[in-house]
């Protein structure tokens, strides 16, 4: 049921451009997180039509930077948007389950952990304790870049890579037309853009 009425990855990605481009003159997110909303998706479900992947960031809100309400993103947040198992099988979830077409992985400019990546490398520091998996991640994604926003852009790349590097996932794009773009948002300006 969900699925026949799901929306395609191509309008969704309009979607979230045309709702971008009201964000940056906006002052206050305009999605409805109504009592009347959050009843309907109680008693219907969620069909949310985009699961987006992003950083940790406090400035990096999906739901704020595409202004939607309840219902409408399938958010997965970890610093650095870096995919791991748990980010992997959420975002398997939201296809296989949710009929979600669009996955978007969003990255930005001035990432904490990418900028943290980059000061290990310039410094010769080995990442140690909790932070280690985090930041080989990251260096696995920008290899010889050490340009922070290109390295971003790179990690958000692999991103991308290692979802549809999933066999279920690219066996979801082969048949339901699912689509999984790299993005970029802007922490300077609040633009996400697009890169496909
Ligand atoms: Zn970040």
């Amino acid at each position: 049921m969900e699925r026949a009425m799901a929306m395609s990855a191509q309008e969704a990605l309009e979607r979230l451009k045309s709702r971008n481009a009201e964000y940056v003159n906006a002052s206050a997110n305009t999605g409805d997180i109504s009592q009347e909303r959050i009843k309907q998706l109680s008693e219907e479900g969620q069909a949310p039509y985009a699961c987006i992947v992003s950083c940790a960031d406090s400035r990096v809100v999906p739901e704020h930077i595409f202004m939607t309400g309840l219902g409408e993103l399938f958010t997965i947040r970890v610093a650095g948007n870096l995919i791991g198992d748990m980010e992997l099988g959420s975002c398997l979830y939201a296809a296989e389950h949710l009929g979600v077409k669009l996955i978007v992985l969003l990255g930005h400019t001035q990432c904490g952990a990418v900028a943290s990546a980059l000061e290990a490398l310039a410094t010769g520091t080995k990442p140690e304790g909790a932070m280690e998996p985090l930041l080989a991640g990251v260096f696995a994604s920008i290899g010889g870049e050490r340009d922070p926003r290109a390295a971003s852009i790179a990690n958000a790349r692999r991103g991308v890579s290692m979802i549809l590097g999933n066999g279920e996932i690219a066996h979801l794009v082969q048949s339901e037309g699912l689509k999984v773009v790299p993005a970029l948002y802007h922490t300077e300006t609040g633009v996400v853009e697009f890169m496909e």
